[in-house]
């Protein structure tokens, strides 16, 4: 006879928290990845681009040269052109 508790079947390694849907597992994880991306001029980090993103704007909004193409900003123009392009 099954119970009505609900079954949570996907479990973080790490933490041990448990899920009951891989998806929601899968977006814990985050959390823990070491694909850290950070900021170039400070020591804030996190695993979303879009909240680097923000944080470049926030406080690095007077790093005016900005990468076309991959949208990391920087203090001049020489260290814009010393810059390696990652999706080039
Ligand atoms: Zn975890
Ligand atoms: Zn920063
Ligand atoms: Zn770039």
């Amino acid at each position: 006879m099954r119970t009505h508790s609900v079954e949570e079947p996907y479990s973080c390694e790490i933490c041990q928290q448990t899920f009951s849907q891989s998806s929601n597992l899968n977006r814990h994880m985050d959390i823990h990845s070491e694909t850290k991306i950070h900021s170039d001029y400070c020591d804030f980090e996190t695993p979303h681009k879009s909240s680097l993103k923000r944080h470049l704007k926030r406080y690095h909004s007077e790093h005016k040269e900005k990468c076309p193409v991959c949208d990391v900003y920087f203090y001049s123009k020489e260290s814009l052109q010393s810059h390696t392009c990652k999706k080039l």
